[in-house]
């Protein structure tokens, strides 16, 4: 596994640099960074091919054909946000430039110089709804993981074939689609409506992730996702929920991270609620009020996506909020590892 994960807990990783001037330096996670993404949103792609399915076509086969078209797509904007950014002065961030903060900037060459090192990534928002809209299941089932590979195939061959091509580091980034999870679902359903499995709710799944209210235990959740997170190269991550009372149980959790390690997960995270009183500092999973002092003034500390935030109620939108709250706790079946 080559993947860097930079420092600010983020999914993003820059693949190896195609640019790399040493090959010591092809993994230099130091001034790199990720130039720009672009999201496809699978289910849209699996309903528009659903809708206009001619006589004879195959609903998968055709599906595949025109994600294709929008990986192609995709890598036509990519090339264009590089340039317009790629043709600004140094003294766009002068300061990072002066500073020596970007890797590889020789100011005679332009920003470009430093830019070409960093990555572009072609990411996906809900794979899951995608295969519901496909063949009726998720990728918790043999025929959806065997369908979400060939996707993630596609997507990793398509980047690689790019990144050789145009001498730029693409890569495939499972979205975080911190907004565009809720956006994207509204329209979604104004253009197509409520379908079960797929848009009865507000928010489409996190990238590859199996969706956050299927009732799988902490290892089938880790072993899934991990079949897949290999084809990301731009970043990706696997979270299971667990409850504040795995603190008692630092042998489980030992186990769990070691199983996580064993399948090769770039990025993987534990979510356990954080939940602090505002009037007097009792911390602990609180349900509505402190048991404490009785106080409804609560910060709910949740890792939502990537990041640790303050309070999950604030810091983000009415989708994400509701997909937090609709995740199931995967703390039952850890007596499988008991
Ligand atoms: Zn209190």
């Amino acid at each position: 596994m080559y993947l860097v994960i930079d420092k600010l807990t983020c999914r993003t990783a820059n693949g190896a640099d195609i640019n790399a001037d040493d090959p010591k330096l092809l993994q230099l996670k130091d001034g790199r960074g990720n130039i720009a993404p672009c999201t496809i949103i699978l289910p849209t792609i699996a309903m528009e091919t659903k809708l206009h399915l001619k006589d004879g076509e195959d609903l998968v086969e055709k599906f595949i054909e025109n994600l294709d078209v929008k990986i192609h797509e995709a890598k036509d904007m990519m090339i264009e946000r590089f340039n317009w950014i790629a043709s600004q002065s140094a003294d766009s961030a002068k300061f990072m430039y002066e500073n020596h903060l970007m890797y590889g900037y020789k100011p005679e060459e332009g920003i470009i110089s430093a830019l070409k090192h960093g990555t572009l990534s072609i990411g996906q928002l809900g794979l899951a709804e995608a295969l519901m809209i496909l063949i009726g299941k998720y990728h918790n089932t043999d025929e959806g993981m065997k369908l979400a590979i060939r996707i993630e195939k596609l997507f990793a061959d398509r980047c690689k074939e790019f990144k050789n091509k145009y001498k730029l580091n693409f890569g495939v980034y499972y979205s975080p689609a911190e907004s565009l999870c809720g956006t994207a679902m509204k329209k979604f359903k104004n253009k197509y409506g409520e379908i079960p499995g797929v848009s009865d709710k507000e928010w489409f799944t996190n990238s590859d992730h199996i969706p956050v209210d299927c009732n799988i235990s902490v290892l089938d959740k880790i072993e899934i996702e991990s079949k897949l997170s290999g084809y990301s190269s731009a970043g990706c991550i696997t979270y299971i929920e667990l409850d504040g009372l795995v603190s008692k149980n630092i042998d489980a959790l030992e186990e769990i991270v070691n199983f996580a390690m064993e399948h090769d997960l770039p990025y993987f995270a534990v979510n356990v609620p954080v939940d602090t009183c505002i009037n007097c500092g009792y911390e602990s999973e609180i349900p509505d009020k402190c048991p404490k002092c009785g106080s409804t003034n609560i910060k709910r500390l949740r890792r939502v996506t990537g990041y640790l935030t303050g309070d999950y109620k604030s810091a983000f939108n009415n989708a994400k909020q509701s997909e937090t709250e609709h995740r199931v706790r995967h703390t039952n079946t850890m007596s499988e590892l008991e």
